[in-house]
């Protein structure tokens, strides 16, 4: 069910969030420690977007396993960010596979990743995608039952709401419509993070300035915590706010 991980702080190499720790997404896309019954590896893609110098979002994505790209490894050695998101893909059956479905889904400073499923898809979807832009559904980057959440979550940006509450409406309003689906997103804009935790599992790791949020914690260090399910985490380097999903 998708692994993914947003960090704010000094700046680090990618290689330090992805490779290093024994149990980082590397990892996680072979053997995660805990996918809570759906699937068994991410095998099926990845993506990482990183902030250079402050500046818009880069994204490195392939639809194959990040165990297998043999660039990754180089290019995460020698690039630094002080704001990154990543993913690794466990593709939900039917879905396609192809670089465009793995997170990092992008627009200006924004990322948008989901870790889940989005229950009688496409159906249950048909009456929110509907509400949306028609150009917004023609240029749909790939027909995912994510790409559909981050077009969801984009419109609200878009109409001006803050972070926190486009990830908490949209997924309000898409638990409404698809009982059962696992929505946990995660957007940043490089400076914070909003995260919702419905339905997977989320652990927050904070550093003296810096924090790190991810699916599983990515070494054994007794700093993480678990956040409860039914929460939105809202992140800055500098502080964490939990608060109850449905009331944010
Ligand atoms: N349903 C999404 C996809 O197929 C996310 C999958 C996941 O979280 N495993 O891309």
């Amino acid at each position: 069910m998708c692994r993914h991980l947003a960090y704010l702080g000094p700046p680090v190499t990618l290689r330090s969030l992805l490779h290093d720790p024994p149990y980082g997404l590397l990892r996680q896309s072979w053997a995660p420690r805990d996918m809570r019954g759906g699937g068994t590896i991410n095998a099926d893609g990845f993506g990482v977007g990183w902030y250079p110098d402050g500046g818009d979002p880069v994204r490195y994505r392939r639809a194959q396993p990040m165990w297998s790209d043999t660039t990754l490894p180089e290019l995460a050695a020698v690039t630094s960010a002080p704001a990154v998101l990543a993913a690794v893909r466990s593709a939900t059956v039917g879905m396609p596979l192809h670089e465009t479905a793995a997170a990092p889904f992008v627009e200006g400073r924004w990322l948008f990743s989901h870790n889940g499923v989005v229950r009688g898809w496409p159906d249950s979807l048909v009456p929110l995608a509907a509400g949306l832009p028609v150009r917004d559904l023609l240029t749909l980057e790939v027909p995912t039952d994510s790409a559909v959440l981050w077009a969801l979550v984009r419109h609200r940006l878009r109409a001006g709401a803050p972070p926190g509450e486009a990830v908490a409406d949209t997924v309000a309003r898409v638990a409404a419509a698809a009982p059962g689906s696992r929505l946990n997103l995660l957007l940043t804009d490089g400076t914070t993070v909003a995260a919702s935790v419905a339905g997977h599992a989320l652990s927050v790791r904070r550093g003296p300035g810096s924090v790190l949020l991810a699916s599983e914690p990515s070494d054994d260090d007794p700093a993480w915590q678990p956040v409860p399910d039914g929460r939105l985490v809202l992140a800055t380097a500098a502080g964490l706010d939990v608060r109850e999903l449905t009331t944010a």
